[in-house]
């Protein structure tokens, strides 16, 4: 028995109880129309961008996460990614009680309490300044309104790193095809430069979008969580439904390589049952011939506190090395799939 995964419950809302709704999560600028050059008018939110990284496609590359998301995964890593908005996180541990950003918010939204730092949200605009006048790095702002110049400007730092290694960009997040007209913009501009480009994607999005985006990716690195529609809703809060007539279409689609990937989550889908559903998915998929397994870690723990949103994994512990192993050998002696323990 499971000890760990039987205490991994279903929420009361999806994500939980204080985690904002995916109402407002495609929300980020993404055209003024103003600007004469599509590439120079379309903005998007940026709230990380990890450079040299290597498990998101080949070669040396930089993956930039975007925000928004219309899921809400029980063990989400990312929940900074989970708004389409910039957003404040308060750390609390580094917090010295100042009042600097009290004084220096325009709305007076911001009040210290026995308990730190508080926000009413009915008067924060996440405008920032505050987090400017924080000398302890107890404030910080995530998601950043970047240009597509902007941010290549940022990417070609690393340019002779994707040239020397086929290499290229990731984009991340969040769901970054919420933020549609951006990643169409980049990617395109992305091979103008001649770099490989990827998404990883829940692919919960809809036809349209996937046909924007599609003609411009080398590599869509697709989730497929669980094959059963019901316990998906239930711990990611939307049906998989959509997303397995994507996989379909976008494997049909006769352009980028698909790979699948699937987290591995203790008490969600870490049976070989569960697994082997989700890999006779895959195979039925034509070209698919590979698919990831992503052990669950806690590694964003902290951030739930730092975001003061309840996290539903405590008490969880990480998908062990052994349980990963067996999985693999699962899939190695029972599918024509290629198999591979992370990223
Ligand atoms: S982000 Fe702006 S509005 Fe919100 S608390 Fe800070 S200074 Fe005030
Ligand atoms: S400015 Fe920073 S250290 Fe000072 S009270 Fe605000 S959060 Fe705390």
């Amino acid at each position: 028995m499971n000890t760990t995964a039987d205490k991994l419950t279903t929420p009361d809302t999806p994500g939980g109880a204080n985690i904002p709704s995916t109402t407002g999560t495609t929300n980020a600028p993404s055209s003024t129309g103003l600007a004469d050059s599509a590439e120079e008018q379309t903005t998007g939110i940026v709230f990380n961008i990890q450079r040299f990284s290597v498990h998101d496609g080949p070669g040396i590359r930089t993956t930039v996460f975007l925000k928004g998301c219309p899921l809400r995964c029980a063990w989400c890593s990312n929940p900074e990614g989970l708004t389409g908005a910039p957003q404040l996180m308060y750390m609390r541990g580094n917090c010295a009680g100042c009042l600097k950003c009290i004084e220096a918010c325009p709305n007076h939204a911001a009040s210290l309490t026995e308990n730190g730092r508080a926000v009413d949200p009915s008067l924060c605009e996440s405008c920032g300044m505050c987090a400017k006048e924080c000398y302890f790095d107890a404030l910080k702002m995530e998601g950043a309104i970047m240009t597509v110049p902007e941010l290549m400007k940022e990417l070609r730092k690393d340019a002779n790193h994707y040239r020397r290694s086929d290499g290229g960009i990731t984009l991340s997040g969040g769901e970054a095809l919420t933020q549609l007209s951006f990643c169409a913009e980049l990617f395109k501009a992305c091979h103008a430069e001649g770099w490989h480009t990827a998404v990883e994607t829940t692919a919960y999005i809809d036809r349209d979008s996937l046909d924007k985006v599609l003609p411009h990716l080398d590599l869509v690195l697709m989730d497929i969580k669980h094959a059963d529609s019901a316990k998906h809703k239930e711990y990611t809060g939307v049906p998989n439904k959509r997303i397995l007539q994507n996989a379909r279409y976008i494997a049909e689609y006769g352009g980028p390589k698909l790979v699948i990937r699937t987290p591995v989550i203790p008490g969600f889908n870490d049976t070989a049952e569960e697994i082997l559903a989700i890999c006779a998915v895959a195979q039925s998929l034509p070209g698919v011939d590979t698919i990831h397994l992503l052990p669950f870690h806690r590694m964003g723990r902290n951030k739930y506190e730092h975001m003061q949103y309840d996290y539903r994994m405590e008490g969880v512990g990480p998908l062990t090395q052994e349980k990963a192993s067996e999985l693999h050998a699962v899939v190695r002696d029972n599918t024509q799939l290629v198999c591979k323990i992370g990223g």
